[in-house]
């Protein structure tokens, strides 16, 4: 599906980042430690402020509304619906609140907004003929529960020793380390999986409901095909092999369940006020949704998979005219294997 088969609003320009989006400092050489250092603790970096902003989330969760362990061991109502509850809520308030600020209120009109498009009403693709009601529908109604579903299981895994488990006051240098992993394989993990789901025949079946939204927003982001869910939470598998606890556990399903709103949001910088903004930078995902054969992976951060694969789109001329070419070869190689068939 490319933009132009989403109809008009797929194909509205908007703003373009000036410089193209950089490879992360660990792959750039001479390597300069100091950079790369900046890149995970300096401000913006990998994990100030939304990875911090999420785990804060994860520990209030952590601290308030989950039960001790011997709760865990049984599955029981109570902590589980507190359990969804808690998701529902987090998703809602963090999806509406970009939302009602960005779309509704149009606080910043369509400055630094990628598509000057908004999102399509009246459109039979989405159910009840609006993009917005529809990627509700998908995020309340499968995102929450798989991601609650992964979660119970693995806390109750964790609460009965079933898989390996390491506490902060045991392992305090192994866990805080935990949090690097983590955003290492949601890389990689994502990647992976990405590719998997454009694989045609789940691509055709499953993954086309996500790139219905060319044009995205922040209820986009986990507005996914319930399958799609079970290979996207699937994530937290990590924790049935690798030793963590409960608080980590929530903290990478957190990301999994409200950082796609942000990679969705449509905007490169959120402003506050004339003078300040806060950037998103979600440029690469948003190439993957207008183009659809690029940058399937979710950074150039750590595993930069679409660099080393040939599909990275860093939103230059030359990845255009790249891209271009490439599809361009695709059609004539189609042409081709037609023409051999029918022979
Ligand atoms: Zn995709
Ligand atoms: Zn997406």
């Amino acid at each position: 599906m490319n933009a132009a088969e989403l109809g008009p609003s797929a194909r509205y320009a908007g703003y373009r980042p000036e410089q193209p989006i950089p490879l992360g400092p660990l792959h750039k050489r001479p390597l300069q430690l100091g950079k790369v250092a900046k890149s995970l603790f300096g401000f913006p970096g990998i994990f100030l402020p939304w990875n911090a902003f999420f785990f804060g989330l994860a520990f209030i969760e952590w601290h308030y509304f989950l039960p001790d362990e011997s709760r865990l061991k049984i599955f029981s109502a109570d902590w589980i619906v507190t359990l969804a509850l808690c998701n529902l809520v987090t998703l809602v308030t963090f999806a509406t609140a970009q939302h009602v600020w960005l779309y509704g209120r149009k606080s910043q009109g369509t400055e630094y907004k990628y598509n000057s498009a908004w999102l399509a009403t009246g459109n039979s693709t989405f159910m009840f003929g609006s993009q917005l009601w529809d990627n509700v529908f998908w995020n309340i109604c499968s995102a929450v529960p798989f991601w609650t579903a992964y979660e119970v299981l693995t806390l109750w895994l964790q609460a009965n020793g079933y898989v390996p488990t390491a506490s902060w006051q045991e392992h305090p240098i192994y866990c805080t380390s935990l949090i690097l992993v983590i955003s290492v394989w949601i890389d990689l993990h994502f990647y992976l999986t990405h590719r998997l789901l454009h694989w045609q025949p789940l691509y055709k079946t499953v993954h086309y409901l996500h790139h219905k939204n060319a044009n995205f927003g922040p209820w986009s982001g986990v507005a996914m095909h319930p399958v799609e869910h079970l290979i996207f939470f699937s994530s937290i598998l990590l924790f049935w092999v690798l030793p963590a606890n409960t608080l980590l556990t929530l903290y990478m399903l957190q990301i999994f369940g409200i950082a796609p709103s942000l990679a969705h949001v449509g905007f490169e910088r959120l402003m506050f006020g004339k003078e300040r903004s806060l950037s998103v930078d979600n440029y690469m995902h948003y190439l993957h949704h207008k183009h659809v054969n690029v940058n399937f992976g979710n950074s150039v951060e750590f595993l930069p998979f679409d660099k080393w694969m040939g599909t990275f789109h860093d939103g230059s001329d030359q990845a255009a005219e790249a891209l271009k070419n490439r599809m361009l070869a695709r059609a004539a190689r189609k042409r081709a294997s037609r023409a051999r068939k029918s022979a």
